[in-house]
């Protein structure tokens, strides 16, 4: 099942929706507030969807998708450092070796923004502008100590992210959160593709373009610490929740670990895409 949150309308302030992707249309989910609360009924709200009918809805083509969770509960939670060959080109920033247990930190809410939003220019903070592209995982049932063993049991779906990054700021404040958390930085998007429907998600292929160009390609088998992992090591001691987001690293071809770097520019325009998902398209504002 592919989920979204959208509006009918392009004006700002214009109502949002859930509703369930059915080929070149969508159409909403009744008695649905949020992607939130559609996570939290569990079975009715499933259930309530699959009953749709496409006829019912209107075309895709002439809604406004929005981020499919436009307003986290909490903080983004995030990996780095999560794929060989980004370990290895990120060491003038990070200067690590491979880690032996996974490097978290989060981004916050205000950095989501969904596909076709702009990604907002800071100049008079940064030049470096990075991209990343990334598997995001959406968390169904809440849980703590969970056994690598259960852990895809407690995935609702999968949806793509950009962990865009300051990375002067990620290297000035030895910290990543401030480099990794200001406004515009989380593009979050096309869908959320429920779990079932997409398996295993350790063999999902990715990749990312800046202007048409690939920068990156790589496929989920090269993560150093898989889903199940990830989630068994954050929830320990450590409660996740339904609508939790948790972005699983980068693979290589980023613009810090490029001879020499390339950072984004006003107006470029970044694609990442995971096939089985979609096309996760923003530009950077012009000024
Ligand atoms: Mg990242």
């Amino acid at each position: 099942m592919r989920l979204a949150t959208y509006a009918e309308s392009h004006e700002p302030d214009a109502a949002a929706h859930v509703g369930v992707v059915l080929g070149e249309r969508i159409v909403r989910v009744p008695g649905v507030a949020d992607m939130l609360d559609f996570i939290a009924q569990g079975d009715a709200s499933r259930a309530a969807a699959a009953r749709l009918d496409a006829s019912a809805g209107v075309a895709l083509a002439s809604v406004r998708l929005l981020a499919p969770i436009p307003a986290p509960r909490r903080n983004v939670m995030c990996v780095g450092l999560n794929y060989a060959d980004h370990v290895a080109e990120s060491k003038s920033v990070v200067g690590a070796d491979a880690p032996k247990f996974p490097t978290f930190f989060s981004k916050p809410p205000s950095t989501v923004i969904g596909p076709g939003d702009t990604i907002p220019w800071h100049g008079h903070v940064t030049q470096s502008v990075d991209w990343e592209v990334e598997l995001a995982v959406v968390i169904g049932r809440p849980g703590r100590d969970i056994a690598a063993v259960d852990a895809l049991s407690h995935v609702f779906g999968y949806t793509i992210a950009n962990d865009v990054t300051a990375r002067d700021l990620q290297q000035r404040h030895g910290q990543w959160f401030k480099g990794k958390g200001l406004d515009g930085f989380c593009p979050l998007g096309p869908v959320i593709v429920t779990a079932d429907e997409i398996g295993d998600p350790g063999a999902l292929d990715l990749c990312l373009r800046v202007n048409g160009v690939e920068k990156q390609r790589s496929n989920t088998q090269h993560l150093i610490f898989d889903v199940p992992r990830l989630i068994a090591d954050l929830s320990a001691g450590m409660t996740l929740l339904p609508g939790d987001l948790l972005l699983t690293g980068t693979p290589s071809g980023t613009g810090i670990g490029r001879t020499p770097p390339e950072f984004l520019r006003p107006g470029d325009v970044v694609e990442a895409e995971i096939p089985r998902i979609g096309v996760l398209r923003n530009a950077v504002a012009a000024s």
